[in-house]
């Protein structure tokens, strides 16, 4: 069990068929999520291919993430909370002087992902809309969004096979809003 400290993020490789446990283990965190082919690094996770190939806009147990050379990256094989979003960037430090009208320094997955990532060769502007687990953001018919808590409770998880050898890109949120306004840890497994 590894867990990612409140705001907090991680990078790490996977195998070709390995599955990754994503947890919640308190409830009402989110937790993004990038993938990049670890033999090629430009070939990476794409909002746009996933929603298009799955034809849906809620990506949850049974669906794939897509790349955007329109190869399978990921399966999601189980999903106990079943809310996703797959529509919104990751937070960055721009989201809270934008959104939030703060000045003042705050943590963001997009800087948790990139300071991490960079081992990778990865740089900040190659950082694709991420696949935002447990995130709950809603709709309405005339397309207006809106960030809400999230519904998963205490040891919900998401579990993911690689399809290729991926880099993975993985946070704690640090978006008030999108966390029900309190940070918590999120636990992640390789099996
Ligand atoms: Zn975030």
């Amino acid at each position: 069990m590894n867990i990612i400290e409140k705001q907090t993020g991680t990078a790490f490789k996977m195998k070709t068929g390995q599955i990754l446990k994503v947890i919640d283990p308190e409830g009402e965190q989110v937790s993004d999520m990038v993938l990049f082919n670890a033999n090629d690094r430009r070939e990476k996770l794409s909002s746009g291919k996933t929603l298009d190939f799955e034809s849906t806009l809620l990506i949850t147990e049974g669906h794939y993430l897509w790349s955007n050379r329109s190869h399978k990256m990921m399966k999601i094989v189980k999903d106990t909370n079943g809310r996703n979003d797959f529509l919104l960037a990751p937070c960055s430090p721009e989201t809270f002087q934008i959104l939030y009208n703060d000045p003042e320094y705050h943590p963001s997955c997009f800087e948790n992902l990139y300071t991490h990532l960079a081992e990778f060769g990865i740089t900040p502007d190659d950082i694709p809309t991420a696949f935002n687990i447990f995130m709950n953001v809603q709709f309405d018919l005339d397309g207006r969004l809106s960030v809400v808590p999230p519904k998963s409770k205490a040891g919900d998880y998401v579990l993911f096979e690689a399809k290729m050898d991926l880099i993975v890109g993985l946070t704690a949120c640090s978006a008030e809003q999108s966390n029900n306004y309190s940070f918590k840890p999120i636990h992640y497994e390789l099996i």
